[in-house]
Formats: structure tokens, sequence, C-alpha cells
């Protein structure tokens, strides 16, 4: 039989082992059964580096995306999770990069690090020639240029000058209120706005488009724009300091050459792209109908494995469902994984699932809770609350069988830019993990640096135990998480 815990954070009575308090029951023997099968049996190291370094990156809509989600769909069938498949929406083409080599071969030979912006077309073979530097050009001065712009390298940008230099505040640091969302990141400057720069290029019939990161050190900052389209003329992004020798030497007159060659391919197939869900039964009548829901976002950007963004976030989740069905786990409500697509092109998988399958409030009244893994990387500290007080008091109390692995503080504020955004969106009770921005913002997100070294195996062991312990105890709670505001009868 489970022994259940009663645990609030004000008054705790330990009572011949189990915890004792006012408000809250935690299934404290489950906790510990998850603890030691995800501390002595964890897979979650070896389903990251399988990520990692043998999927790599997986950009959504790409065939690498595809492999990856049918990866996971496959261990989730293989551990006994019921109805593991894949869940199409439609995305538009995808994209991959076949081949990107960018020298600089006069005044001397300098290889540079750049990459493809995503979606961006192919060059026509190598392009080679001397760049035309119009990163201090009025759209005037560039129409006049336009000679000398037909099948050249442009240089677009003028030099990089600020760069980023610091991550968003660590929340783990210590109990002061905590300042969250995205940091203001430096970009790339050119006197001409950049959509009036690209369609004068275009015009006037340029190869390519070089412009600078603005990470240090050799970093490269990469996205890109699905609805690029077939003809803009190529955008490759170059390392900023690199970036800066080409456009001080061509802005001072000097002759610099440049070699490029840019292959890449759109892949028009199959326009959709596709979550990745499978579930474990609930098994009590009464709420089995109800989901408990725990996600992360598989795709990524292109240029490095998505490590941190958001391999981690995954082999946490992934990793939680494979104990609780290791464990025998019979929960109470339904509980279901989803591994999202297109989170980096606006949170679209979280989002088409939820018009898919919560078009309706009767559908909604069913979700007890969203628990997601992704911004930051090391351990899980906790969960943003995004101000549901009701809903803290009860993640508090989950916490207490989990301080000791450092999970040790729910914080009442939210965080945005991720796949629980648009289930608060609906007024439905969705959270993110707490980890830390520990060169994250500065060097992996989004960048030619985000490899697996940023996270240890035993991060990763410790987020997957906080998820699947998390998940677990709102499975088998008396009642669904209250939603914001409401009004919360007792838990017991
Ligand atoms: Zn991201």
């Amino acid at each position: 039989m489970r022994r259940l815990s009663f645990i609030a954070p004000l008054f705790l009575l330990l009572l011949g082992g189990a915890f004792l308090t006012a408000q809250e029951r935690v299934d404290v023997d489950m906790a510990a059964r998850i603890r030691t099968a995800g501390l002595q049996r964890s897979q979650a190291p070896a389903l990251y580096r399988t990520l990692t370094d043998e999927l790599g990156s997986r950009l959504t809509g790409s065939p690498e995306h595809m492999r990856a989600a049918q990866w996971a769909r496959d261990r989730f069938a293989e551990w006994g999770l019921t109805n593991a498949h894949l869940e199409p929406f439609e995305f538009g083409r995808g994209w991959t990069l076949e081949k990107i080599a960018v020298e600089m071969t006069a005044p001397r030979y300098m290889p540079l690090v750049a990459y493809a912006d995503a979606w961006t077309p192919s060059t026509a073979g190598v392009v080679s020639g001397r760049v035309v530097y119009v990163g201090d050009k009025s759209a005037s001065d560039i129409q006049a240029l336009a000679a000398q712009l037909r099948r050249a390298i442009v240089l677009t940008h003028l030099p990089q000058t600020q760069f980023v230099d610091g991550d968003r505040p660590q929340p783990g640091l210590d109990n002061r209120p905590v300042a969250t969302g995205n940091p203001v990141l430096p970009s790339a400057r050119s006197t001409t706005p950049p959509e009036q720069l690209a369609s004068l290029l275009k015009n006037a019939g340029a190869a390519v488009a070089l412009k600078p990161s603005a990470y240090r050190d050799g970093t490269v900052g990469v996205v890109g724009n699905r609805n690029t389209a077939p003809d803009a003329v190529p955008s490759i992004t170059v390392a900023g300091e690199q970036y800066n020798v080409l456009a001080r030497l061509a802005a001072a007159g000097q002759a610099v050459e440049v070699r490029v060659e840019l292959r890449t391919r759109y892949q028009e197939a199959d326009r959709n792209t596709y979550n990745v869900i499978a579930e474990i039964p609930g098994a009590d009548p009464a709420v089995r109908d109800e989901v408990v829901l725990v996600g992360a976002h598989l795709d990524s950007w292109h240029t490095a494995s998505g490590a941190t963004d958001n391999a981690d976030g995954v082999a946490a989740v992934m990793e939680a469902m494979r104990i609780l069905k290791e464990l025998g786990a019979t929960p109470r409500r339904t509980i279901r994984v989803a591994l999202w697509s297109g989170e980096e092109q606006g949170l679209l998988g979280a989002r088409a699932y939820l018009a898919q399958r919560f078009a309706d409030q009767a559908a909604r009244d069913k979700l007890a809770v969203y628990l997601n893994d992704d911004p930051g990387s090391g351990k899980t500290l906790g969960f943003y609350m995004e101000g549901n007080t009701a809903a803290k008091a009860i993640f508090d109390a989950w916490l207490e069988p989990l301080r000791d692995l450092g999970a040790t503080r729910n914080i009442i504020e939210g965080i945005g830019s991720t796949d629980h955004v648009p289930f608060n969106d609906l007024g439905l009770p969705g959270f993110n993990v707490i980890k830390d921005f520990d060169a994250y913002d500065e060097r992996t997100r989004h960048t030619n640096a985000d490899f697996p070294e940023r996270m240890s195996e035993d991060e990763l062991k410790q987020s997957a135990i906080v998820m699947a312990t998390f998940v677990w105890q709102a499975a088998v709670r008396a009642a669904k998480i209250p939603r914001a505001g409401e009004a919360v009868p007792s838990a017991r």
C-alpha cells in the first residue's frame, strides 16, 4: 500500500518516518523509489548523449528532427508506454545545411567561423572575389553601388562593438525576487534597415551577404526565418571578431577577398512536423480521463547539438517516464509526455497541440497540470509558479523529499518564451523548471557552442528524478492543480 505523508512548509512533524502536516499529502515511498531508480539505474546520460552526439541538431522540419522524433517514439514504445506516436501539425518546408566553407583569401588566408542562417538558399556554386562593404552606407549609397554589388560578396553590417557579455540573473543564487525573461541581447547593426538592405541586395543581384555574430570568442549565434524566399540573397553569420577584421579592412579601402561555398536544401515533401506523444494510462476510474502532461521541446537550432536547448530537458522528461515505467507505476490520472516540435519558431508544437486536443473547456477541465523543462541548464532547482500561490504551496510540499538533491526553491515569479506559456494563456496551470543560466545566454543558447559538456551526468539524473517525482505526485493527488486565482478546497 502506498504510504502517504502530509507536508506543509510551516509545520513539519515527523511521525514514524512519515511527514505529517495539515496541508498536502506527499507519496514519500514512491519518491524514494524514484530516487533509487534515478540514481542507480539512470539512462538520462545515455539519452542525452544519443540526442546530442548521435542525433545532433534538430531543426524543425528537418530530416534530423524527424529522426530524433522517431527515435524518441521508439524508446517510449520500447519502455512500454501506451500509444507512442508522432502527432502532425502543419509547419511548412524544412531545411538542411549540406555544405558551408567561408574563407578570407586576401590580403592573406584566414578560414572563417561562419554559419548559414536557417532557411537561407544556396550560393550559386563557389563564389569568390573582393567584398563590398555597405555596413556604413545609406539606401541611396547602396543603390548607387548597384553595378558593384552584382554577384558580389557583401558585408552588410557595421563592425560589431557590443557583445553578449552576461547571462540573465542566476535564479539559484539567493532568495531575492528573481527577474526572469529573456535577456536583452545586442544585435548586428547596419546603417540601412535590414529589410530595405535585403531587397536592395536582391535587386542588385548580390551573391551572398555576410553579417557579424554578437557573441564573443568564436561563438556564433545563428537562428533563421522559415519564411525566407528561395530566391533571397543567401545569408551567413560570421564570428564577430572575424567579421570585424573583414569590415575594418574593407572600410579602409583594402582589397579583401573571400571565397564562399554554401549548399542548402529545402525539404518540401512533407509540410508537417511532429510532436512525439506517449502515455501511462490512469488507473482510477474516477480521474483516469484527467491528464498530467509533461514535456520539453525536441527541436533545436542547427549549428550545434542543441544540448542545453533543449536535449537536457528532453533527456530529463524521457528518463522521468522511463523511471515510472520501470517502477511499474499505476497512476490515478493518465500521465502523458509530449516532446514538442517548432518551439524555436514560436512555441508552435504546444500551440498546435492545444488547438487540436484542448480546444474546448470540457477538454481543458481534464488537464491536471502541465510541467515543462526548457530554459537554463544544470540541475533543477524548483519551478517557476507563474503567480499561482495555491499551486506553490503544493509544489513546496513536493520539494521536501528532493531538497538534499538540490531542488530547494519554487519561486512565485513566472518565466516566458517556452512551451508552458500557451497553457497559461488559456488559464491552464503550466509551469517550467528553474535552472541556472550559467553561460547559457552568453555561450550556448542558439549558438554553435551548444554541445553536451555543459551538463554533468549528476545534473541529468537529478533533473529526471525531480520531474518524475512531481509528475507522480500530480498523478496521484486528490485534486487537480488549482488554476491561478482559483479558490482551493482542502487537498485532503
Ligand atoms: Zn531556444
